[in-house]
């Protein structure tokens, strides 16, 4: 396994590559790797012939007092799984290799990214967006490999991919979770075994709200509202936002029905988790 810490070895790797003919997968992460990354790194492998992972907390998309600087960075034992797992190479830069000092230029999606995480954290599409387009330039994979646990990130990078053509294939992935429910976190590392208890209970009520939709539920508004009575119940996890919304494109409906998306973010201490669920037929 290859690690590259500049943009132009990066580059050279990907470009003998390309002359040879191989199709690169591509997944981005910010590191402190876990199974719902390598869930998207085995996508990746099944889909081109060389893999590329990028380890890389990104500052442009965390926000003031937000926690870049203690965001856990363990990149000995991300290697090891990367490794493991059959990844080809590892881009693994510095920040001030992605970033000129004097960087001016963003890529901004205007529409998806203004509700939920937009809503409550102003900037962070923007900052997902422009470093994404970045490794994209320097990767240059033919497909890449996002994960449905940040759904609407998810749909940002593919407006993005869209509308500013870029030649690559982005492909969802399944949410992976803990055995009892929890989706996998980088950030679950944070919780204390209390809070780990109360997080629980945000899958928890969604899956409360899938089954009052196959009961016959399909009022938005009351499966909102018992989404938020029932994580904050406990009285430790506070709700941001629980939110309605039509999958492909994040915005709110009054109905449920198939493709719907219900998406949660909330505070357990000073964690901030999210979590969703995609209603099907029933
Ligand atoms: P991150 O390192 O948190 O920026 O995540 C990197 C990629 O892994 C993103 O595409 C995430 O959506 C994806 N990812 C993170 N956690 C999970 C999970 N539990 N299941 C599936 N994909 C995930």
């Amino acid at each position: 396994m290859r690690v590259f810490s500049t943009v132009q070895s990066m580059r050279e790797w990907s470009d003998s590559c390309f002359r040879a003919g191989e199709r690169i997968g591509f997944v981005p992460t910010m590191g402190c790797l876990h199974e719902g990354h390598m869930s998207l790194v085995r996508l990746a492998r099944e889909m081109a012939d060389v893999t590329v992972v990028s380890i890389f907390v990104n500052p442009t998309q965390f926000g003031p007092g937000e926690d870049f600087e203690r965001y856990p960075r363990v990149l000995g034992s991300d290697l090891s799984m990367c490794e493991a797992t059959g990844v080809d190479a590892v881009f693994t830069p510095a920040v001030s290799e992605m970033y000129a000092e004097d960087a001016s230029t963003i890529v901004e999606e205007a529409a998806i990214s203004r509700g939920m995480c937009g809503a409550s954290r102003p900037g962070h599409f923007r900052g997902v967006a422009t470093v994404v387009a970045k490794l994209f330039n320097i990767v240059k994979p033919a497909v890449a490999v996002f994960g449905r646990k940040d759904a609407q990130q998810l749909m940002v990078i593919k407006r993005m991919v869209r509308d500013l053509n870029f030649p690559v294939e982005i492909v969802a992935a399944p949410i992976v979770r803990e055995s009892d429910g929890l989706a996998m976190s980088s950030r679950n590392r944070y919780l204390s075994a209390d809070e780990r208890m109360v997080a629980l209970g945000i899958n928890r009520a969604l899956r409360w709200a899938e089954a009052r939709y196959a009961n016959g539920e399909r009022s938005a508004r009351s499966i909102a509202a018992g989404i938020g009575e029932r994580i904050s119940g406990g009285g430790v996890a506070v709700p941001e936002y629980v939110e309605v919304v039509a999958a492909e494109d994040m915005k709110p409906v009054s109905e449920l029905g198939p493709g719907i998306m219900i998406a949660v973010a909330a505070r357990v201490g000073a964690t901030r988790l999210i979590d969703n669920v995609v209603l099907g037929v029933v």
